[in-house]
């Protein structure tokens, strides 16, 4: 009989296959005793280890780099590091030593002490590297026991990867080719297996508590990583529903590509700019730069993340020239370091906060150490003189703060202009509206700006009071609540109004599903992660601006989030049906 279980929706798409049911080796390790005199030689066998696992992660990071953005390939960094980490490797032997006990067992247990550490901490993306330190642990063990970690393969059939969690090695012995989608007990949509997921295009469900007890080995189960629903052993009806969703989707992975290069424009012709989000140079140089109408948002902060200590101008000068080039003469949007709350700088130390995510995190840490957005303003400055670059402030709570950073800029292009460095004096100053107080005082803080981006991730946060990293409530994090729509309807009203352009930069701006919503409302850009710029334009050519404009206004009007996620998903499903009816190469008139 047919069963559902609900988990979080963390990569879309269908998938339906036999699941198959996967264990981590930490937990089923060989025990004895070792001598004094044998601690050197597990010192030696946790060398030979970290070698050999540190070529493998290197080697996965490689066979990744190009499926996977700048800032998920670090994900397999932040790895190396906890290899090579010497208090870890002291930490281990020290354990050997002091209990007698083999490499293996030693392992298990500082693994367990350091995950213990990360999972107290406040801070989403440290608790977050308990998952990294479980994931080394459990690679480490495998090295020593010579498990056989070569590539998993189902005998070559279409399976659905099923285990407490999809840790980042995983990536490396699945066989990729016939796995249909995930399915874990643990983890959140920003947890690092969902982040691979999504990168790699394989859809994902997460948080599924009981999974495993309730989905033997061999069973068909159906995994809707748009909704997060999980059906397991479907009846037959259900199975036809979901096969007849799967062909759509894989018709339209297909027919996606045909429409990737065609114009923006809504069915009836208006136009609709998508730019592109990035975190990197390195993403820039992999972008098809022809879909898009430039990047939307530049995510400074991971350069500096990436670093020892900050970098100096000279170094950010060469960076941001690098990324003006990439874009080929489209426009750059280079946000101002976003550092703090959960994106933490290792080498800026901060106190200790209660609440980080409301604590001392991007514009208002910049404002207190006037010195750093000084000098990146400066040499985005210096950069904009090889073409159109424009700078877009974080967490924007005050106009003050505005004010404040409209002088910072203008002592720095009279510095430039009387020293004769180049730049562009047209450069535009831009905010994000991420935190809920400033929609109502728009108008106010408008005139002062050249153009507003919203932070639906963020601001959703903040209006629902819902931890955007908190697996626990992450089901009630939902933007298609009829209060965000009505406060994203807001905002692009007061931007219209002082005939501002304004844009989206938060995730809802490359899900598809709220492509006619925001476009009724009035938005005309958006900004997303490159790899859901074809649906997006799909989505938009098959609508006009007056249907658009009918859903919008009925969704908002709707009482719950419910309601708005039916409404939409059936009209964008009837149009990608009949989008996918019709001949290829139609999409275009
Ligand atoms: C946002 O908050 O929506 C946003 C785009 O910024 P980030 O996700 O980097 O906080
Ligand atoms: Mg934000």
């Amino acid at each position: 009989m047919s069963r559902k279980l609900k988990g979080i929706a963390a990569a879309p798409g269908i998938a339906i296959a036999p699941l198959v049911h996967f264990h981590g080796t930490l937990d089923s390790i060989p025990t004895w005793k070792v001598a004094p005199e044998g601690v050197a030689s597990e010192g030696r066998r946790l060398d030979e280890a970290v070698a050999e696992v540190g070529r493998s992660i290197l080697a996965l990071r490689k066979e990744l780099a190009d499926a996977l953005s700048n800032h998920d390939v670090r994900i397999y960094d932040a790895q190396v590091s906890i290899l090579h980490d010497p208090t870890f490797r002291a930490d281990v032997v020290r354990e050997v030593e002091q209990q007698g006990c083999n490499l293996e067992v030693a392992l298990q247990r500082v693994v367990a002490r350091y995950e213990a550490v990360f999972q107290n901490m406040a801070d989403a993306s440290m608790r977050e590297r308990a998952a990294d330190v479980r994931d080394v642990g459990r690679q480490l063990v495998a090295a020593l026991m010579a498990k056989d970690r070569s590539k998993y393969t189902a005998n070559g059939r279409d399976y659905l990867f099923a285990a407490d969690e999809f840790l980042p090695s995983d990536a490396g012995i699945l066989d990729r080719k016939h796995l249909r989608g995930i399915v874990t007990a643990h983890g959140g949509k920003y947890s690092h297996g969902a982040i691979l997921a999504r990168s790699l295009g394989i859809p994902a469900v997460v948080g599924v508590d009981d999974v495993m007890s309730k989905a033997s080995s061999g069973t068909t189960v159906v995994l809707d990583g748009d909704s997060g629903q999980v059906v397991i052993d479907p009846a037959p009806d259900e199975l036809a529903h979901y096969q007849q969703r799967l062909l759509e989707q894989k018709s339209v992975d297909l027919r996606v590509a045909e429409v990737r290069f065609q114009p923006a424009v809504t069915l009836d012709g208006s136009e609709v700019s998508l730019y592109a989000n990035v975190e990197g140079v390195r993403d820039l140089e992999k972008l098809e730069t022809d879909a898009i109408a430039g990047i939307g948002l530049f995510r400074t902060e991971f350069a500096f993340m990436e670093r020892r200590q900050f970098p100096t101008e000279e170094e950010q000068v060469a960076m941001y020239r690098r990324a003006m080039q990439g874009s080929r003469g489209k426009p750059v949007t280079f946000r101002t370091l976003d550092v703090g709350g959960d994106k933490p700088l290792g080498y800026f130390r901060t106190p200790e906060e209660r609440n980080p995510v409301l604590g001392w995190r991007g514009l208002r840490l910049c404002l207190d150490w006037p010195d750093i957005l000084y000098t990146q303003l400066r040499a985005i400055l210096r950069a904009s003189a090889l073409g159109h670059a424009r700078i877009l402030l974080p967490m924007v709570t005050t106009r003050s703060e505005v004010v404040r950073c409209r002088q910072v800029l203008d002592q720095i292009l009279e510095d430039l202009r009387s020293s004769g460095v180049p730049f562009d004096p047209k450069i535009e100053l831009g905010i994000m509206v991420e935190i809920p107080v400033i929609v109502p005082v728009l108008p106010e803080i408008l005139p002062l700006v050249d153009f507003v981006s919203v932070g639906t991730n963020d601001l959703v946060q903040y209006l629902l009071a819902v931890d955007r990293d908190n697996q626990r409530v992450a089901k009630m994090y939902d933007p298609f609540h009829p209060g965000v729509l009505r406060v994203l309807h807001q905002i692009v009203r007061a931007a219209n109004a002082a005939k501002k352009p304004v844009s989206i930069c938060g995730e809802i701006a490359g899900d598809h599903h709220f492509t006619p919503i925001l476009l009724g409302m009035g938005y005309r850009e958006l900004s997303m992660a490159p790899v859901f710029v074809p649906r997006v334009k799909l989505t938009l050519r098959s609508f006009s601006v007056d249907e658009c404009r009918t859903l919008a206004s009925t969704a908002i009007a709707l009482e719950s989030t419910t309601a708005v996620r039916k409404l939409v998903g059936e009209e964008v499903r009837d149009r990608w049906a009949r989008f996918l009816q019709a001949a290829p190469g139609d999409a275009a008139t």
